[in-house]
């Protein structure tokens, strides 16, 4: 999928573009205390997703994964990455036609503060057996993909059938664990996501902006600071 204009965010019109890329990611467990003054749209560098773009991307992600299940016998049980996938699977699985189970899965991560080490624990487990079944994997986002293969671990384990994976982002650049499927499990992805850190439409810095429609480059300033 190829990656759609940047466009700015339009109460910032002035904002100077991004000078530097590879800036750190922020501390993705700041406490919350610590940024009382942010969450408001105005800390967006630029929009990389409008909602129209989102909208239509997730339709047609819906379109091809209802018609890869269309002669899978039992349900297939969409398993969301909690938060950060919380309005991802909302809005994909109203558009499956098919029959599935929806359930959700927390998994937390501890590391240097600027990514994953790889460290990950499940912090919220499934309500629904998964034995046997055939799981789709719903998250926000792809980085160094040691939170999935951590999940996809851990689902193997229960002893399912196969896990497909449908991520709203990718950042392939970034990767540093390869993402191994199970059984006749599929990869799904939204976006290619270029290495900035972003937030909105579920995804979050500090907890906020998870509530933005779109998906958009956080200021710098707004953790390194
Ligand atoms: P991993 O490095 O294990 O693939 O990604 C771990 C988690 O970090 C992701 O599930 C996502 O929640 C979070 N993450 C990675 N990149 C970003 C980003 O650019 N923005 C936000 N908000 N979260 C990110
Ligand atoms: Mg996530």
């Amino acid at each position: 999928m190829s990656l759609p204009p940047i466009q700015s965010n339009s109460s910032l019109q002035d904002s100077a573009p991004l000078k530097h890329k590879h800036l750190s990611k922020p501390h993705l467990s700041s406490p919350i205390s610590s940024s009382l003054s942010m969450g408001s749209e105005s800390d967006i560098e630029r929009i990389l997703f409008t909602e129209s773009d989102i909208a239509k991307r997730v339709s047609d992600l819906a379109t091809e994964i209802s018609s890869d299940l269309r002669f899978s016998a039992d349900a297939v049980v969409f398993v969301g990455v909690a938060t950060g996938a919380f309005l991802f699977i909302a809005d994909l699985v109203r558009r499956i036609h098919a029959p599935i189970t929806v359930d959700f899965i927390r998994a937390e991560s501890y590391g240097s503060g600027t990514e994953s080490c790889g460290d990950v624990r499940i912090s919220c487990d499934l309500k629904v057996d998964v034995t046997g079944k055939h799981v789709v994997l719903v998250e926000d986002i792809v980085d160094t993909g040691k939170t999935l293969s951590h999940l996809i671990s851990y689902l193997e384990k229960k002893g399912v059938s196969s896990v497909s994976v449908c991520a709203f982002l990718d950042k392939p650049s970034r990767r540093k664990v390869e993402v191994k499927l199970v059984g006749s499990g599929k990869f799904y992805s939204g976006f290619e996501c270029p290495d900035y850190f972003v937030v909105g439409y579920g995804m979050d810095y500090a907890e906020l902006y998870r509530n933005l429609p779109y998906v958009g480059i956080l200021k710098p300033e707004m953790y390194t600071k």
